[in-house]
């Protein structure tokens, strides 16, 4: 999108959420728009207020004309969702899942890379860079389901989970994508010997899939629990990791004490080859155990919006955003509490902010 004076303006809805949310956004965005502005393009930000305080005033976490109001923007960039006094499956389903489903962004992507000076579990020397990509519109989360004889010793539960071949071919597609932008392999990971209805048809499908339009990329399938043996034991040994909405959720959050904890991992929901705008997330919820301290670690929400940049076609500002946090993660200076160091939200952001400036 162009200015009238030329510039390239990106329009971004950040929704600052509950707990630390408002935190690491009010940190992560100046720095996001001094990436973008050295890049030449503007971010015209609007505030929206949504999440558990607009909840608890008016019932409503978000208004009812949310996804056109998304919509009219480039990208959304959101803090967390969690709020003390509403329950957690009240905040996510009134409105992280309604924006993920109402935009079907049907892809997650979730990134976990070993950054200089971040001490993780990774065995000293192993490089880690893999990207978790994740179905986002169904599998055990399609919400099917229902209770009956509440209450009582015959109370029985369903939980349906669906995989659709449509689904599960174009999460491949932008699976196979990655791998091949990345020089990567693809591991796919399921469970087809024991749930072999749903998990068959994921093998099949990607099979297919690979053969047909990637027949380039590497790739192989992998039961989740030995994957997730693999992850913690040799993740380095990981490049891209395709799996269902449930299996994908629980895999990023294994792999993220390898980027050095939840502080440190972004994400992104997106829909390739759909005009609409994606929503960029750290990883962490609200953290009300160190809400209001100013001590959160601001750097997945500041990676999250490199990764808003790269999909609004700002790589050289993304590139440049995240040589910015690496070398203010190896300085010391981006290093929060989380990380063993002592900087706050605001300075370990300013100590990006100041490797941006620095001359390459
Ligand atoms: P919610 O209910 O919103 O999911 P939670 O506390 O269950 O909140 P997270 O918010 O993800 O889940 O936090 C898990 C742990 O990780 C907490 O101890 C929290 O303090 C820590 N943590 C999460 N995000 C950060 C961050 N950005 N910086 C530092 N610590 C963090």
């Amino acid at each position: 999108m162009s200015g009238a004076d030329g510039t390239r303006r990106v329009r971004v809805a950040a929704v600052r959420g509950d707990g630390i949310g408002p935190e690491v956004l009010d940190a992560a965005l100046p720095v996001i728009a001094r990436a973008a502005a050295a890049d030449g393009v503007t971010l015209d930000v609007t505030d929206l207020d949504w999440g558990g305080d607009r909840l608890l005033r008016t019932g409503h976490a978000m208004p009812d004309d949310a996804i056109d109001v998304v919509r009219a923007h480039d990208a959304i960039l959101f803090g967390a969702i969690g709020h003390p006094q509403v329950d957690p499956d009240v905040s996510v389903w009134t409105l992280v899942l309604p924006l993920r489903k109402g935009l079907q962004l049907y892809a997650n992507l979730r990134p976990i890379v070993g950054w200089p000076g971040v001490a993780t579990p990774a065995r000293e020397g192993a490089e880690v860079d893999l990207l978790v990509v994740r179905e986002n519109t169904e599998g055990e989360y399609a919400g099917i389901g229902g209770r009956v004889h509440q209450g009582t010793p015959d109370e029985v539960a369903t939980e349906v989970a669906v995989h659709s071949r449509r689904a599960i071919e174009r999460i491949a597609r932008c699976g196979f994508g990655h791998a091949r932008e990345r020089g990567q392999t693809l591991t796919l990971a399921t469970k087809s010997n024991v749930a072999r209805h749903g998990y068959g048809l994921w093998d099949e499908v990607v099979a297919e899939l690979g053969e047909r339009e990637f027949p380039d990329v590497p790739r192989e399938q992998a039961y989740v629990d030995a994957l997730a043996t693999r992850m913690v034991a040799r993740p380095e040994s990981l490049g891209v990791v395709l799996c269902s909405n449930l299996f994908g959720d629980i895999l990023s959050d294994l792999g993220a004490p390898f980027a050095g904890g939840l502080g440190m991992a972004p994400s992104a929901n997106v829909a390739p080859g759909v005009d609409v705008p994606g929503f960029f997330e750290p990883v962490h919820g609200s953290a009300p155990d160190i809400a209001g301290q100013g001590i959160a670690n601001p750097t997945a929400a500041v990676l999250s919006g490199a990764m808003l940049l790269r999909d609004v076609g700002c790589p050289g500002a993304a590139d440049a955003l995240e040589r910015a946090v690496g070398t203010a993660l190896r300085d010391g200076g981006a290093r929060t509490r989380d990380l063993g160091g002592t900087a706050t939200t605001t300075q370990a952001a300013a100590a990006v902010a100041d490797a941006l400036d620095a001359p390459a």
